[in-house]
């Protein structure tokens, strides 16, 4: 599991999501953005910035 926690990027948030593919991980982080932080406008250097940031997580087995 791939996970992203919004506080890694915009501090006191604690919005976090996770999922298999890093690509869904990376599309809700940035619908995230949009709805919860009024970033209507999402850059190359945001997607960039969401993916460095997120993390694996052992798949509990
Ligand atoms: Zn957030």
């Amino acid at each position: 599991m791939k996970q992203f926690e919004c506080g890694s990027l915009v501090p006191g948030c604690a919005w976090h999501t996770r999922a298999k593919e890093e690509a869904e991980v990376v599309h809700r982080a940035v619908e995230h953005m949009r709805t919860a932080h009024g970033e209507t406008v999402i850059r190359e250097n945001m997607v960039d910035n969401i993916k460095a940031r997120i993390t694996d997580e052992a798949d509990a087995a």
